[in-house]
């Protein structure tokens, strides 16, 4: 056991609260419902499904049919959840509430024409290329007039509600800034104004220090596991330089990235040798027009298992109360990811 203590509160400096870790808990006995296997083993798919509506050349529900694409493919969402067309005419609520139109843009981007990939199995250069497209996207979208924060996430695994395996990801381009990233622009400017110094070096600087979060790093780019992490394998992935955004990362800069992400993502599936589940989210800074020169880009992970069978679920602390009881201690956690192999292990197993 590293360090000894399992059991203490610890404050997470972006979100501005306490993380409650409770590790001495982790094996305490569970009674509840485990994941059947049937979650967690997957078929072998095909690498083209007739009925895919991520596919190339498929129709999908709206009538429109996608392209024969070989790289990246992106086209507007045929449910968003925000769009040009959400209605404009509302009715006043009463009293002090407030509405309004759900004003932006929502779009799917695939990673590959390929439905048998996930993000750990395509090859750099691939991710290179996404990371070049989700660049280009939340430029595009966030010089929108309405648009003021682009957000862009992945829901990976049926255990976050995906059933269609096909890689791809998400994007909402929204006319308010979604609470997280409000939360982070706010606490970065005012850690500045106070410090001097930008929170997420200060934050990258202490994870050196320490050391034993990080899992990866190249010359630009690094993977760890943050000392406030509030889920068993939350990783954060981030260039080492601040930038607001993707838009500022150079060729090299963007090519570390791409391996930084690559070398995550390959050692969550390898750690139950399953397609691992989560919801990655690029951290970007608001397109309001104010000033994020402190905001430091980022790609958070949070994967919802706790053990291979396991979900952590959110309650009383986490739902009721709004801050986080961990079961697990992120040094230890962060051991059992940097000790997995940089290959995939379904390249593993053809050697
Ligand atoms: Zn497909
Ligand atoms: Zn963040």
């Amino acid at each position: 056991m590293s360090g000894g203590v399992k059991w203490e509160q610890r404050w997470h400096p972006l979100r501005e609260e306490w993380v409650i870790v409770a590790a001495h808990r982790q094996d305490r006995p569970w009674h509840g419902e485990t994941l059947s296997s049937s979650a967690r083993v997957q078929p072998a798919l095909p690498e083209y499904v007739e009925d895919c509506y991520l596919c190339p050349g498929n129709t999908r529900v709206s009538g429109k049919r996608n392209e024969n694409y070989s790289g990246i493919f992106v086209f507007d969402n045929d449910h968003p959840c925000v769009g040009p067309n959400a209605p404009k005419e509302l009715q006043p609520p009463a009293g002090l509430y407030r509405n309004r139109p759900a004003e932006g843009l929502a779009r799917v981007l695939c990673y590959s024409p390929r439905h048998n990939v996930t993000l750990a199995e395509l090859e750099l250069a691939e991710i290179e290329s996404l990371l070049v497209a989700w660049r280009d996207q939340y430029a595009e979208l966030g010089a929108r007039p309405e648009v003021r924060h682009v957000l862009i996430f992945e829901n990976k695994g049926e255990v976050v509600g995906v059933s269609n395996p096909h890689p791809h990801c998400q994007i909402y381009a929204t006319n308010f800034v979604f609470k997280t990233i409000e939360n982070e622009a706010a606490t970065t400017r005012r850690y500045y104004e106070e410090t001097g110094h930008v929170l997420f070096q200060d934050i990258l600087q202490a994870e050196r220090e320490d050391g034993r979060r990080v899992i990866f790093e190249n010359a630009s780019a690094i993977v760890f596991m943050p000392y406030f992490a509030r889920y068993a394998y939350e990783c954060y992935v981030a260039p080492k330089a601040t930038h607001p955004g993707l838009s500022g990362l150079s060729v090299e800069e963007l090519r570390d990235l791409a391996e930084a992400l690559k070398m995550m993502v390959v050692r969550y599936d390898n750690l139950w040798r399953m397609p691992f589940p989560y919801v990655m989210t690029l951290h970007h800074a608001p397109t309001d027009g104010a000033d994020h020169s402190t905001f430091h880009f980022h790609i958070e992970f949070h994967p919802p298992l706790r053990k291979r069978d396991l979900l952590k679920y959110l309650a009383g602390p986490e739902i009721g109360g709004g801050n986080f009881l961990s079961d697990t201690l992120p040094e230890d956690k962060a051991q059992e990811l940097k000790a997995l192999s940089g290959v995939h292990y379904k390249k593993d197993s053809d050697q």
